[in-house]
């Protein structure tokens, strides 16, 4: 099974899986990609995962299920337009036609009732866990987004993060703020520099990377809570509290 890329919007990324003339589109935000690649490759749709009720993530659906009337899978929790399987913690998603199945994790945080797939060493986590990055509280709590991203964070080592931003070369600026003296952090700065200055994407990129550079993962490294609470001006005693001074401090850094 192969994973493509198609780009939508301004930096989002809606991910192909595809095996042989069989696709499965991850966040459609939007249609006219997705169709322009069905068209120029000849392949079919045989089905649409969602991971959140998002404009940007699912408002490609109804164009898609007008193209081909397909299963969409999408969270339990919130209500998206267009799911025809709703699904949740610890359920097996097994795509029509593709040698992969993916076992769904819930994770709020970002929305309410958002949901991530895993599944043949691939992770596919929406607006939950970014490049050096997460996801902005919208819907949810600190205490949830926290929880959440520790459930990912547990994955294997090796696992490939397939979010849908490009936020990765920001993300890494406000990291290196926290902790200037990180050399993964550095080092990983200069290779998606290099890769977005030749316009290619920094998405896959593996959960052992993150951990070593991700400040939202790394609230119990000294040096990030340390950084956390100089800059919130008093003691943090938690790795959630860390996590909330963290989002809030990203939050209006420029
Ligand atoms: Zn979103
Ligand atoms: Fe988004």
């Amino acid at each position: 099974m192969d994973i493509h890329a198609l780009r939508a919007f301004e930096d989002n990324y809606i991910w192909l899986l595809r095996e042989g003339r069989r696709i499965v589109a991850v966040d459609p935000g939007e249609a006219a990609p997705v169709l322009r690649y069905i068209e120029e490759q000849s392949v079919d749709l045989a089905a649409i995962l969602l991971t959140h009720h998002h404009g940007d993530h699912c408002g490609g659906v109804a164009g898609l299920l007008q193209h081909q009337p397909v299963h969409v899978y999408g969270p339990a929790h919130e209500a998206v337009a267009g799911v025809s399987i709703a699904v949740g913690e610890g359920d097996i998603v097994e795509l029509p036609g593709l040698p992969a199945s993916f076992r769904v994790i819930d994770v709020p945080g970002h929305t309410r009732g958002h949901v991530a797939y895993y599944g043949q060493g691939a992770l596919f986590c929406g607006d939950t866990l970014f490049g050096c990055g997460c996801g902005r509280l919208f819907e949810g709590t600190a205490q949830q987004m926290w929880a959440s991203l520790s459930k990912l964070a547990a994955l294997p080592p090796d696992t490939l993060v397939y979010c849908a931003h490009e936020y990765t070369l920001s993300n890494i600026r406000f990291a290196l703020a926290v902790e200037p003296g990180n050399a993964a952090l550095e080092a990983r700065a200069a290779s998606v520099a290099a890769l977005r200055a030749a316009d290619r994407p920094s998405v896959p990129f593996q959960l052992a990377v993150e951990l070593e550079t991700n400040p939202f993962l790394r609230c119990s490294v000294e040096a990030v809570a340390g950084a956390a609470s100089r800059r919130s001006d008093r003691p943090l005693s938690s790795g959630v509290e860390v996590f909330a001074a963290l989002r809030e401090w990203k939050n209006v850094f420029r």
